[in-house]
């Protein structure tokens, strides 16, 4: 799976690079929202981990709210240092799928990664998965 990480922390940012590595994922990395904006069809990433606050000119909600306008469907989760009241509302009215509020909590983020592997599994296997023929192995 290829997950876009837009964060300026370098202490975040090798702390997913790790947890992603244990799970063989790669991560693409920007500090800058328009980067990320800019590079984003390019990239085409399966899953995107999106810090709030960013360097340069837009802020990570801006990031998301015009991913979403240019029709990307792509699973974004918010992660922010600011757990405020209603936080999580305007992550999900700017369209975000999830959020996490900082520090990372390693183990919930290593499950994060596992669910949105296995939501892609069906998607990536079912040219070739082999049919079941309703009964199912035990
Ligand atoms: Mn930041």
């Amino acid at each position: 799976m290829k997950i876009m990480y837009v964060e300026d922390n370098p202490a975040n940012i090798s702390l997913l690079q790790r947890i992603a590595r244990m799970g063989g994922h790669d991560v693409i990395n920007y500090t800058n929202g328009e980067h990320a904006l800019n590079n984003f069809a390019q990239d085409r990433p399966d899953l995107v981990l999106m810090d709030l606050q960013l360097e340069g000119r837009i802020s990570g909600l801006e990031v998301v709210q015009l991913l979403r306008q240019r029709g990307f469907t792509t699973p974004i989760v918010a992660v922010t240092a600011y757990a405020m009241v209603g936080d999580r509302e305007r992550c999900l009215e700017a369209g975000c799928d999830s959020y996490l509020s900082k520090p990372l909590p390693i183990a919930e983020l290593v499950e994060l990664v596992q669910t949105y592997e296995r939501k892609m599994q069906p998607i990536v296997n079912s040219p070739s998965a082999p049919k079941l023929n309703g009964a199912a192995h035990p």
